[in-house]
């Protein structure tokens, strides 16, 4: 028998996920961000239920030819644009539409030739000041462009580097609106903390969105909001079972490093489930942990094929029961990874796509 470890991706709850990010932003049309592997979860695994989206927007040439082959005839945007000349060819052979952010890219399309026109984007580096054409320099690659035979349609964009926190968007926004201002094409500038949080605003729901991580049912702005606030549902659940029971005496320790001392008699579960899995190493006593559906704690320190947790709330349970680590359990209990990830941390993203190899994953309902 394999060990108990199993990642289930939810269909269902990637279609709804979906359809919060449209609501939010009705009169825009949605990419629905499934770069590095759809966070995680593989792309075939949440084709189906991402179709219907607007589009895919990713930057791996592999998975544009992987979304291309799954049967998409829409369109698929390459967010980084394209890493060297020949790439291009993909691009016209695909009709893969791709970000410009920088000098080279457009010499590279000037010398591509091509009979089809292409898609751009081209981003505006408003703030976040990782890629894109500054303020004064933007206007300049526009006109470069518009005027390339080999481009058809160029969009605006650019990406908010505050948009879950307190400095917000105004800063970036007013950039952009400035030297865009009057210049003809659409406008994508939306992830998905600015899609739901600023949405209200015309200017920044544009003519596309652009969200990635609440599309697989995380808050993108945990803890000021949880998933439930924002009405998303898990996409990704990872659980286990209790494989060995121990039964603690006040001063007993568990595990590595012996962090955690029982003060009480203590009987704890051990979850076939480490950081060779890719939950966070990092968590400690106190992540929460469902056993059975019945939300208790984990304690100690995370191994690498094991970690312990409390089974003082779910005194039934015992070999063989129900771990959730994350997600949704089989009673319909959700544990929210941006817990866990809280308790780690980091964020719910590097968890998602930390999802080691070894994990066996299925998909559910
Ligand atoms: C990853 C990414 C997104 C999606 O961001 P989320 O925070 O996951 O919604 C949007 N736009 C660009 C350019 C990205 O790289």
């Amino acid at each position: 028998m394999p060990r108990p470890i199993l990642a289930t991706i939810h269909p269902e709850a990637l279609r709804h996920n979906l359809a919060r990010m449209r609501q939010a932003a009705p009169d825009a049309r949605v990419w629905a961000v499934v770069k590095a592997n759809s966070y995680g979860h593989g792309i075939a695994r949440t084709y189906e239920a991402l179709r219907g989206a607007d589009g895919f927007a990713l930057l791996d040439l592999q998975e544009a030819e992987q979304v291309r082959a799954l049967g998409w005839r829409g369109p698929i945007l390459l967010l980084e644009g394209v890493f060297e000349p020949r790439d291009l060819e993909l691009c016209s052979r695909l009709g893969l539409w791709h970000a410009v952010h920088c000098e080279e890219q457009i010499a590279w399309l000037a010398a591509h030739k091509t009979q089809v026109g292409h898609r751009v984007f081209l981003k505006l580096n408003s703030g976040m000041n990782r890629l894109g054409f500054t303020p004064q320099g933007y206007r300049t690659a526009w006109m470069r462009l518009n005027a390339l035979p080999q481009v058809d349609e160029i969009t605006h964009m650019t990406h908010f580097s505050d948009a879950d926190g307190p400095r917000g968007i105004a800063h970036q926004l007013e950039a952009f609106e400035e030297v865009t201002r009057d210049l003809p094409g659409e406008r994508s500038l939306s992830n998905s903390a600015a899609s739901l949080r600023h949405a209200s605003d015309a200017r920044v729901r544009g003519d596309w969105i652009r969200p990635g991580i609440a599309v697989y049912g995380s808050a993108p702005d945990f803890p000021e909001h949880t998933m439930v606030h924002w009405d998303l549902q898990p996409t990704m659940t990872l659980s286990s079972r209790i494989i060995g029971v121990q039964r603690l005496q006040p001063g007993d320790t568990v595990g590595y490093g012996s962090s955690f001392t029982a003060d009480a008699p203590l009987r704890i579960g051990v979850v076939a489930c480490g950081y060779a899995d890719g939950y966070p190493r990092h968590c400690s006593t106190g992540t929460p942990v469902l056993v059975d559906g019945v939300r208790t704690r984990l304690v100690g320190r995370v191994s690498m094929d094991m970690l312990a947790v409390d089974l003082s709330p779910v005194p039934q349970a015992g070999f063989g029961s129900e771990v959730t680590l994350w997600g949704t359990a089989t009673n319909g209990a959700v544990l929210a990874i941006d817990e866990v990830a809280a308790s780690a941390g980091t964020l719910s993203y590097e968890l998602m796509c930390a999802l080691a190899p070894r994990v066996p994953v299925t998909v559910g309902a």
